[in-house]
């Protein structure tokens, strides 16, 4: 049944991140057209705005932590028979794809580009890493020599100028630690030395991989391994309760932070790049709603998709008002069973196990958030990072939960992930309120299509069954 209070707190909630979000820029506008305020000044003005930045860098670790391991280990327990691995490797798939979509369109629009290239020419000249080079830095971050170090520093190989005659070895600085000498490399007239060193932040996919094996390895050890999955459990609860605490406070932070933000651009051209992103974002959304995922399923199912998606048409409104595919699950279930006629046993696994970790329009956002932040910085993206981006997003779009703005907190992720300010998020806030609700209804419709596509994959285990629908798929 639809949960009213929930409904009526999340449609206040949201009205509060309107407000915070609308009156950020309108008091931005006032304060830089009247304000008259001086540069310290408009640092102490955005500062309950630093406190939210602040706060949401402080649940990024305990986030990715007991969300991984929680949900891996859970999936073990729950994803039994062949059904629920099929809706595994649908959830893993789609949102891969939507990953792949995004920073493809973030690439070719470049909605964070300056019209003036001749800077980013000059940017050129410097010596980046080779591909190769970024490739084992990807591996070697995957595979953490130390798990306490990997909480707040990750490899990252540099080059350095030597002089031809040099000692290579006199050209290391060491005021980072440095932990190898690679080799010496000749471009063109210059020498570069490739050093391995340590740069700051959070390793976040040596953190994902090693929960990823943590949660798998503690879901089948049985009893032993459970007083483990009940502590990650608890911890999981206990962030996000620290989470919705944070999420009170957000319009009060956004609307400093946006305010700030906008009482100190000088380049209104940010708002030009902005108005891009948004285009980026909505059309990736579009092509992974209205082409990708249709295809899918009519290569699957050799049923109109459409059809489908129109009667699953008043759970997509719902996730369009509130902004939450958790919220709207009872909607998206009424509508797949009785608009869809989907089987009660695959609705029962597929939806709320999808409405948590099947988020292909946050996996597409982040994506291209994050490579937006890039661009918007002239941060040159090597392969490896470009990789690291789908791979966080990926795990981004699993950690974040089915409610208003969860994919942003998580961004926190990705930014860190690659070494990019987290506090950029800050201009993207400014619109991701309208963002929200279009990936929040992305999500409840690959959810909606992937009931359809388990279902025709599962009918014969379903016919096999021959059990009321009514049985629990999980306990048959
Ligand atoms: N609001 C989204 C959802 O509930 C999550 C997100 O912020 O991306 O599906």
């Amino acid at each position: 049944s639809v949960d009213f209070r929930q409904l009526y707190v999340l449609c206040y909630v949201n009205l509060l991140e309107l407000l915070g979000q609308t009156s950020g820029i309108g008091i931005g506008v006032l304060v830089r057209e009247h304000g008259n305020l001086s540069t310290l000044d408009k640092f102490y003005f955005g500062f309950p705005g630093e406190i939210l930045m602040r706060m949401l860098k402080l649940v990024v670790l305990p986030l990715i932590i007991s969300s991984m391991i929680t949900g891996v280990a859970a999936l073990d327990s729950e994803v039994s028979g062949k059904i629920g691995v099929r809706a595994v490797v649908y959830y893993f798939c789609t949102t891969l794809i939507a990953v792949i979509l995004g920073i493809v369109m973030v690439m070719t629009i470049k909605p964070g580009m300056s019209h003036n290239s001749d800077e980013l020419d000059r940017k050129g000249d410097t010596p980046e890493v080779t591909t190769v080079d970024a490739m084992l830095d990807l591996v070697r971050n995957m595979f953490p020599e130390n798990l306490v170090q990997a909480c707040f520093q990750q490899y990252k190989t540099k080059r350095k100028e030597v002089v031809p005659s040099a000692d290579p070895d006199s050209n290391i600085t060491t005021a980072q630690p440095v932990t190898i000498v690679m080799t010496t490399a000749k471009n063109l007239t210059k020498q570069y030395t490739v050093v391995g060193m340590y740069s700051d932040g959070i390793n976040v996919l040596g953190l994902i991989i090693f929960c990823l094996v943590f949660g798998l390895v503690i879901g089948k050890m049985g009893e032993k391994g459970q007083i483990l999955i009940d502590f990650f459990d608890a911890l999981s609860d206990a962030t996000m309760k620290i989470v919705q605490i944070i999420m009170w406070y957000m319009p009060v932070g956004i609307l400093f932070l946006i305010a700030g933000k906008i009482a100190e651009v000088d380049d209104w051209e940010i708002f030009r790049k902005l108005g891009l992103y948004m285009a980026t974002v909505l059309s990736g959304l579009a092509i992974h709603s209205l082409l990708i995922l249709p295809l899918i399923f009519f290569i699957i199912v050799r049923k109109n998709p459409f059809r489908f998606a129109i009667g699953m048409s008043q759970a997509l409104l719902t996730a369009l008002m509130i902004s939450s595919s958790s919220a709207t699950l009872p909607v998206t279930f009424r509508c797949a069973e009785e608009n869809n006629k989907v089987d009660k046993r695959i609705t029962r696994f597929v939806l709320p196990v999808g409405a948590t970790i099947n988020m292909d329009g946050t996996a597409l956002y982040e994506a291209v958030a994050a490579i937006f932040i890039a661009q918007l910085n002239d941060y040159p993206l090597d392969i490896g990072q470009i990789i690291t981006i789908s791979v966080t997003a990926t795990a981004a779009s699993i950690g974040a939960a089915g409610v208003p703005q969860a994919g942003m907190v998580t961004m926190v992720i990705v930014l860190t992930a690659v070494g990019l300010p987290a506090n950029d998020v800050t201009l993207i806030m400014a619109v991701d309120w309208l963002l929200d609700r279009f990936r929040t209804m992305v999500n409840v419709l690959g959810d909606a299509y992937g009931t359809g596509i388990v279902e025709k994959l599962s009918k014969n285990e379903l016919e096999k069954m021959c059990l009321p629908s009514e049985v629990d798929i999980v306990n048959p």
